[in-house]
C-alpha cells in the first residue's frame, strides 16, 4: 500500500518511491499535488513569470538524435540561419518591450564560423542594450574554450537538456557514436557551471521505453546536481525521425501531458527556488498548457521572436503551435496564460533562478 498524498507532500526530502506515487496521480486526484505546488511557489519565489524572447537562430545541425525534426539527416526543411540584422531585430524588440531577456536556440553547429558569430552578435546586443538584456544560450554541446568566449562576450545562462538521465534509454534516443554520448553531455553540464553560468537541464517526458522510474529519476537528478533552471516537457512525434516508428506504443499525448504538469509540480517542490518553463511542448497538446503549467509552479515564459518566414523549417516535432504569430502576437498570447493564471509579468526584471542568486549572491 502505498503512502497517502497527504502525508508524502508534507515530508521534507521526497524519496524515489514517494516522487513515482506522485507522479501516477491523475485527474482528479494530483489536485491536491498541483495546490501544494502552487502555493510553493506562491510562498517562495512569488507570481511573477519572466519572459525569455525566443529566437530560434538556426536549423542547421550536425547531430541526428532519433526524435527531432531538425536532425541532419532530415532533408524536409530548408536549412537556415538568421541574418545579423534579423538576430538584431528580435533583441531589439525584446529590449524595448522590457523583457529584460533573451534565449538564442540552434541546431549544433561547432564550427569556427558559428562560434565567432555567435560571439560578435553576443557583444552587439550587449552594447546595444548597454547590457540591460539578460543572454541564455542553447546551442547544445560545445568546447569549454567556446563557452568561456561567449560567457565573456555577454551571455551568462546556458540550457542543455540532459533529455534523459538513464544512460540506458539515452543510448535508445541516440546514434552510437562519440556525437552522441551521454558522458560527454553530463561533462557539457559540469563545464557549464564551472564556466560561471546559470546552468539549465531538462528531459523529454513520456518518450518510447521511458518508464515512470526513470522520470522519478530525472527529478532526482536535477536535485543531485544543483540545477539553477529546468525546461521540460512532454516528447511529441515527428514523422520524419526514426523514433516515429514506436508511436503505437506511446502514452497518450493527454497522458503525456498530465504527467509533464505532475513532473512540473512535483519539481517545484522539491526545488523551491528553482526558475521552471512553461514549455510550448505543453501548449502543443493542451490549449491551456501554458497556463496550466504556470498554476502546476511553473514561472518561465518564452515568446517567439523568430521572424515567421523560419518558423515552418523549425519543426522539432508535429503540429508546433504559433506558426503563423509574429512577436506581438506571441506575446500578447503568452501574456493572456498569465493573466488567466492569476500571475503577473516580471517586467523589465531579469528574473533569475533565486536559487542562482542565492548560490551565487546575483541581484536582479
Ligand atoms: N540543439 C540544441 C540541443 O539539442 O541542446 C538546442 C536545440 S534542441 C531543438 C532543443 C530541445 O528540443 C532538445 O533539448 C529536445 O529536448 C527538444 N526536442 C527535440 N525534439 C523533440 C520532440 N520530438 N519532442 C519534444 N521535444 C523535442
Ligand atoms: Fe540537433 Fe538539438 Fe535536434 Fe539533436 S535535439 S538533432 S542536437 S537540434
Amino acid at each position: 500500500m502505498p503512502e497517502p498524498v497527504e502525508k508524502i507532500l508534507k515530508k521534507k526530502t521526497l524519496q524515489k518511491d514517494e516522487i513515482i506515487t506522485l507522479l501516477k496521480l491523475r485527474p482528479p486526484d494530483n489536485s491536491i499535488l498541483l495546490t501544494k505546488a502552487l502555493d510553493v511557489k506562491t510562498k517562495t519565489i512569488g507570481r511573477k513569470v519572466y519572459f525569455r524572447g525566443l529566437i530560434e537562430f538556426s536549423n542547421r545541425c550536425s547531430k541526428n538524435c532519433y526524435y527531432c525534426g531538425i536532425r541532419s539527416h532530415n532533408t524536409r526543411y530548408r536549412r537556415y540561419q538568421l541574418t545579423d540584422q534579423e538576430v538584431i531585430k528580435a533583441a531589439q524588440y525584446a529590449y524595448t518591450n522590457h523583457f529584460a531577456s533573451l534565449i538564442i536556440q540552434s541546431g549544433e553547429n561547432s564550427s569556427q564560423k558559428f562560434i565567432s558569430t555567435i560571439e560578435r552578435l553576443l557583444r552587439e546586443i550587449s552594447q546595444m542594450t548597454n547590457r540591460a538584456l539578460h543572454i541564455t544560450l542553447s546551442l547544445g554541446e560545445q568546447t569549454e574554450e567556446s563557452y568561456q568566449r561567449w560567457y565573456e562576450a555577454g551571455a551568462h545562462r546556458y540550457l542543455l537538456r540532459i533529455e534523459t538521465s538513464n544512460p540506458g534509454l539515452y543510448k535508445k534516443l541516440h546514434p552510437a557514436n562519440k556525437m552522441h554520448d551521454y558522458t560527454q553531455r553530463l561533462e557539457a553540464l559540469k563545464t557549464l557551471r564551472k564556466v560561471g553560468y546559470q546552468v539549465g537541464t531538462g528531459v523529454m517526458i513520456g518518450l518510447p521505453f521511458q518508464t515512470i522510474e526513470d522520470l522519478a529519476d530525472d527529478l532526482l537528478f536535477f536535485r543531485e546536481i544543483d540545477i539553477d533552471m529546468i525546461g521540460m516537457g512532454p516528447y511529441i512525434e515527428h514523422e520524419e525521425t526514426p523514433l516515429f516508428q514506436y508511436r503505437n506504443q506511446l502514452l497518450s499525448l493527454q497522458e503525456r501531458f498530465e504527467i509533464s504538469l505532475n513532473m512540473v509540480a512535483v519539481l517545484r517542490i522539491m526545488m523551491r527556488n528553482i526558475n521552471i518553463a512553461a514549455t510550448t511542448a505543453m501548449q502543443t497538446i493542451d490549449p491551456h498548457g501554458h497556463e496550466r503549467a504556470l498554476l502546476a509552479g511553473a514561472n518561465v515564459m518564452m515568446p517567439n521572436l523568430t521572424p515567421i518566414k523560419y518558423k515552418q523549417s523549425y519543426l522539432l516535432y508535429n503540429d508546433k503551435p504559433g506558426l503563423a504569430d509574429d512577436a506581438e502576437e506571441s506575446k500578447e498570447l503568452m501574456g493572456e496564460s498569465i493573466r488567466l493564471a492569476g500571475d503577473t509579468i516580471g517586467y523589465g526584471e531579469w528574473g533569475h533562478s533565486k536559487h542562482y542568486a542565492i548560490r551565487t549572491g546575483a541581484r536582479r
